[in-house]
Formats: structure tokens, sequence, C-alpha cells
């Protein structure tokens, strides 16, 4: 069995940030493990689906995730909205200490490659007409750049196809990681940490099933209890978002097309996303052949809160994800305000020479309880997902803000996971500060 000084888990947005910077120390010896493949084809990713969602037409949901070197980061749109300030401020206040804004800003920038492109007509104009203050991508660095550039690192070995099914816990101290690679199960062990960064779905699906998290859930898997710890798996959160859908004259590019942060409450933090797309999509998110384009409306400060569960013992078995999407009535109702002011954009008179029909919901459809429902027919999840090992110092937290697993030594988790509230903006650059400031943490 190899040992390294530091075993990371998932190449994905954290790890390969986590690599990076944990071997640019030539005395430091890194492991970066990860399920997906080195040359992912359109086919790879987790194709996972959300448990029949109960508040949205009981509709079981697509949930697309990475699975590659580079994760989730090779299939994101890559747009690097940093998000409000107070939206990481909060998890200071949620008992992250010291997890500010001001104290993730020096991390924040890193994330943010290419300047903003040009202004698109006639969107630009509809966004200005409609009343907001647009604002144009900027394009996030895909996290497998970074590590290409290291690769020839002496000291750092990658190891894809290699799925972790469980960290090795010894009376309270983490030793190492089994997985499996070619058909069979390896073990490797840390001299001085694991650290996680599978994700706000595979952190804590691989914590359950390593026994880590709710004793009686584990219980009811077949699985020991090594740690007892009630929060692993809930508070997940993601942006539910549906889209208004035109029908126009001639196809309407949207590339570089502007986005906007508004308020569903005007004297509300802004709570609302709103985005041109270049086809008109058809309820759940799919695009239509038909030439068009959409509003996709978007809350960034979901109230709703999800879980990640296991089906049971098996690795293999696909976790129960649930979003919860609209579980917290006040989502629906600001879904509804959201859908409206996505009205007034697509509807612009900047668009009126393309613009053909309103096909969904319709432009006869008005009434707030028939829009909820539209809003329920319609959401999906952007798969942001965030909070399933929230960091804090109360009971139900997952890791400390050292992002230390509570009750076993030589854990962390660095990932999406740990934030305490998902951020206002995309959840890549934030993920990316996560893990630049956990790589500081870990090697002091
Ligand atoms: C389709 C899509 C579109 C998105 N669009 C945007 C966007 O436009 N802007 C934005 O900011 N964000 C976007 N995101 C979100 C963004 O990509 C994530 O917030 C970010 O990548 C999270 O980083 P992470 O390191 O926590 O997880 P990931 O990047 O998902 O990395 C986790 C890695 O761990 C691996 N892994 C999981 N389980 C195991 C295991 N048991 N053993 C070994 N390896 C394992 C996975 O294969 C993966 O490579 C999008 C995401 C998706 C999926």
């Amino acid at each position: 069995m190899r040992s390294f000084d530091y075993v990371i888990v998932g190449a994905g947005t954290a790890g390969c940030v986590l690599a990076a910077r944990l071997s640019a120390d030539p005395e430091v010896t890194v492991l970066l493990l990860e399920a997906g493949t080195a040359f992912p084809d359109g086919d790879s990713g987790w194709h996972y689906r959300t448990v029949p969602q109960a508040d949205a037409d009981r509709a079981t949901l697509s949930y697309p995730l990475g699975k590659a070197l580079g994760g989730s980061s090779r299939a994101d749109g890559l747009m690097a909205g940093l998000g409000d300030p107070d939206s990481y401020d909060a998890w200071a206040e949620a008992g992250a200490t010291d997890w500010t804004y001001a104290a993730l800003l020096p991390f924040l920038g890193a994330g943010a490659a290419s300047p903003v492109g040009p202004p698109v007509e006639p969107l630009w104009a509809a966004t200005v007409e409609a009343g907001h203050h647009p604002q144009a991508d900027r394009d996030a660095l895909p996290a497998g750049e970074m590590l290409a550039a290291i690769a020839q690192r002496p000291n750092l070995t990658v190891l894809p196809d290699a799925q972790a099914v469980r960290v090795v816990v010894d009376r309270g101290d983490c030793r190492g990681v089994a997985y499996h690679v070619d058909g069979h199960t390896g073990l490797t062990c840390a001299d001085r940490e694991v650290v996680l960064a599978t994700g706000a779905i595979g952190s804590p699906r691989l914590l359950l099933l390593s026994g880590i998290g709710p004793g009686a859930d584990l219980r009811a898997n077949g699985l020991p209890v090594v740690a007892d710890l009630p929060g692993v798996g809930s508070n997940l959160q993601d942006h539910p978002r549906s889209q208004v859908a035109y029908a126009a004259t001639g196809p309407v590019p949207a590339d570089r097309a502007p986005h906007m942060l508004a308020r569903t409450d005007p004297d509300g933090p802004q709570d609302l996303h709103l985005t041109f797309g270049d086809r008109p999509l058809h309820p759940r998110h799919e695009p239509g052949e038909e030439d068009g384009y959409s509003v996709v409306f978007a809350l960034t400060r979901p109230a709703s809160r999800g879980t990640v569960r296991l089906r049971g013992p098996d690795p293999y078995a696909p976790p129960l994800i649930d979003p919860a999407l609209l579980a917290d009535d006040a989502d629906v109702d600001r879904m509804v305000t959201g859908l409206r002011m996505a009205r007034d954009l697509g509807g612009a008179p900047a668009l009126s020479s393309v613009r053909d029909t309103e096909e969904f919901p319709g432009s006869g459809v008005d009434s707030a309880a028939v829009l909820a429902q539209y809003v329920r027919d319609t959401v999906t999840p952007c798969s942001h997902p965030a909070g399933t090992c929230r960091m804090g110092i109360d009971g139900a937290a997952v890791v400390d803000p050292e992002l230390r697993v509570h009750a076993v030594d030589g854990l962390r988790v660095a990932d999406a996971s740990v934030v305490p509230s998902i951020v206002t903006g995309n959840t890549h650059t934030a993920t990316l500060a996560v893990a630049e400031r956990a790589a500081r943490l870990i090697s002091g």
C-alpha cells in the first residue's frame, strides 16, 4: 500500500486547486483520486436525477454533474458572477468564524479569466428598456486547465477512473481511503490528511458510506456508525430556475448576452438572476427546435433546503438527491414575481422586430395562481449544489471553520458542500475561493 502526505479525493473545481497548491511544496507528496476519466467524452458525467419533487408536480429532474479531471467545471457554463458580499458574510453569521467576504476577497478574483464581451443587440437594449443594469458574462477558468499545468510535478500523483468508496477511520483517526479502480479495491494511506473535494453531492455521499453521518440513517442503511454527525447530507441548496420562452421570426444569437441581478422585493436584497438564452426553452429547460429566445430567471437566495441520502450501503447506487425545490412557499411567490420581471424583459420594445409570440407560459396567462402552477411545472435546479457538509460550530455542523470534520481527526472537506448558504452568484468562483483558503489552512 502506497502512502502520501495528502490524499485529495475528487479532481473537480476544488480538488484541482488543492492539488496545485499543496503539491507546490516539493517536499510534500500528494495523491489526487478521481472517479471520472482523464479524457471525457460527451457522455461522461454523473447522470443523476432528483427524487420526485413534492412541490414541483412530483417530477424527477435531471441533475447532471461533472465526472472527469476538472469535475463539474468541465460541464458548467463558466459564468463567473461573484455574488453579493452579504451572501458570503452570512457564512460567518452562521458560525463559520472569519469566513467573511472581506476575508475571502483575496481568493475571489482567481476564477474570472476573460474580460467582458461586446454588447449584443437587441438583447442589450431590451435589458436597459426593462430598467436593469446589464452585466456581461465573465468566463471562469476550467479547473482541468490548472491541473494540466502541474501534472508533471514528481510529487503529485493523479489517479483517474478511481472511485473512492470510503475513508478509513481507526479509533477516530482518518488513515486513508479505499477506492475501486480497474475492478480492484485499492487502499492508500495519508500520512498527514485526507481532504474530500468530491462536491456537494459526492462529499456527503462518501462520508455516509464511511459511517460518518446521522446515526439512525446509517444503521437503517446497514452501515456502522463511525461518527454520529446529524448534519451530513442536510442543508442542500440550489438555485431554482424557470423561464419565459418566445418564438421569433429568425435566430436570436445570445452569445455574450447580458445578464442581470434584480430584486423581487424593491426593499429587499438582490435575489433574482435574469439571463437570456438563444433557444425558446420548453418546460423543464428543454431547448425547442424553433427560432426564438428565452429569459431565464433563477432565485439566488432560495429559502428551501433539501437533503442528500443513501439508498443503502452499495457505493455504486446513486444517492437520493432531494433539492426540495419550491418547498418553501416564499420561493414560489418570488419566482412568480421573477417571471413577471422576465416577461418585462422578453417583451421589451427593442425585441419587437424579432419577437413572434410568447410560447411559455403564453401571453394570455396572468393570474398569480396559474403562474405559480407554471413555475411548479417548469422549475429545474441549476446543478449548483451547496451546503451539505456545512461549516460551523453548532451540533449540526459537519466541519469546523478550518474545514476539519467534527469528531474525526485527519479528515477535511473543502468544496461546495462546506458553505453554510449558497452564494448569490455562480458557485464555481465561490468554490475556488473555498479551495484556495483551504489550501492555506492545510499548509499553514
Ligand atoms: C451543468 C453545470 C453547469 C454549471 N454552470 C455553472 C456556471 O455557469 N457558473 C458557475 O459558477 N458554476 C456553474 N456550475 C457549478 C460549478 O461547476 C460547481 O459549483 C463547482 O464545480 C463545484 O466544485 P466542487 O469542487 O465542489 O465539485 P465538482 O467540480 O463537481 O468536483 C467533484 C469531483 O469529485 C469527483 N468525485 C465524486 N465522487 C467521487 C468519489 N467517490 N471518488 C472519486 N471522485 C469522486 C467527481 O467526479 C468530480 O470530478 C455548473 C455545474 C454544472 C454541473
